[in-house]
């Protein structure tokens, strides 16, 4: 069987994909520059899959010499790349370091590629990429003008994939996540961003009687009045990176696919939902409005499910009871300090 190269693969989507992978039989290089990711999250792994190989480097993405070394040593034959900051409101703040990281990192990450002769690549992107919604649902002939510089970033290398292809012949799969959301059901590993900025966790925080939880908004055009959002659970996406692997390797061409379970959810029906796991109210204020965030973000996966033969297994429950399951066993998450990122 094949090893690939996980470039971010010691944080959260990236960890679960690994999972995936060796479930999958494949052997994985996780690489990792481990500035937000965990490496308690690869040694779980390697220790859960005595029969995989699972190695782990620790390096960045923006040192080209040291991913073409690894990928040389490795023998992998593929990168699924996940090595990305993530916060929009980060990117508002830095965008130099958005740029820098997820456009510069990424043409470095291929130009190794390039170097070292690896011809498939698995792009994580996001529906960032779309901006103001024009139809209910987004499919991938939803026109991409993205309103933050996150959004632009992920928009700019999936731009720049079909001159790469044509140069180098790398053949690419990018996948447009919605909300990323859970964790795995066999506990192993789990959510953890410092800060955490994501709605589910720090609802659960908010239930568990932690920092108090505010709604970003009441007045949108939602029938609550909060944000649509489209969850889905991260071992759905993980599977997902399977099958762009796989498309990839059996000759199938380059593709994009918006990943989301194509159910609305407002941020009120979230926290009934955490408030039904966790068997009492999440306490709650309402505030202000956060700058760049569109009214409501819902996917039309009808492509995935065509090309990729991927639907959703996971629904709204499984989503929230998983992550309860994480957050409640791993209350510090991986535990230890670690440096502040987003
Ligand atoms: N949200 C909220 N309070 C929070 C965190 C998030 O009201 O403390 C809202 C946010 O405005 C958005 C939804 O929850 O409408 C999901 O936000 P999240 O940051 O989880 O994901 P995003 O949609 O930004 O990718």
């Amino acid at each position: 069987m094949s090893t690939v190269l996980v470039a971010g693969g010691a944080g959260y989507v990236g960890s679960h994909t690994v999972k995936a992978l060796a479930e999958a039989a494949y052997d994985v290089v996780v690489y990792d520059n481990l500035r937000a990711g965990h490496r308690e999250a690869v040694d779980r792994l390697v220790a859960a899959f005595p029969e995989r190989r699972i190695t782990f480097v620790q390096g960045d993405i923006l040192d080209g010499t040291r991913v073409r070394e690894t990928l040389e040593t490795t023998g992998a034959s593929a990168v699924l790349h996940f090595a990305a900051l993530l916060s929009v409101v980060g990117s508002v703040h830095d965008p130099f370091a958005y740029y820098r990281n997820n456009v510069v990192g990424t043409m470095t990450v291929l130009e190794a590629m390039a170097a070292a002769g690896v011809k498939h690549f698995v792009f994580s992107s996001t529906c960032a990429t779309f901006g103001e919604p024009r139809t209910p649902a987004l499919d991938e002939s939803h026109p991409q003008h993205p309103i933050n510089a996150y959004g632009e970033t992920k928009l700019a290398v999936e731009r720049a994939l079909p001159h790469l292809e044509t140069a180098t012949g790398i053949r690419s799969v990018a996948l447009r996540y919605f909300n990323a959301s859970g964790a795995d059901p066999d506990g192993l590993i789990g959510e953890d961003h410092r800060p955490e900025e994501h709605l589910i966790p720090r609802a659960i925080a908010a239930a568990r009687g932690g920092e108090g939880l505010a709604i970003f908004g009441d007045d949108y055009p939602t029938h609550d009045g909060t944000c649509v959002r489209d969850y889905v659970h991260v071992c759905d996406l993980a599977a997902a990176h399977v099958a762009a692997l796989r498309r990839l390797e059996a000759g199938g061409p380059s593709g994009r696919f918006n990943l989301g379970s194509g159910t609305g959810m407002t941020v009120r029906q979230i926290l009934d939902a955490v408030g039904r796991v966790v068997g009492r109210p999440v306490p709650h204020t309402i505030g202000p409005r956060r700058a760049g965030d569109p009214a409501r973000l819902v996917a039309s996966s009808g492509l995935a499910a065509r090309e990729l033969q991927w639907t959703p297994r996971f629904g709204l429950d499984a989503i929230v009871q998983t992550a309860w399951a994480w957050h409640t066993a791993h209350p510090d998450g991986y535990g230890g300090a670690k440096p502040v990122d987003s």
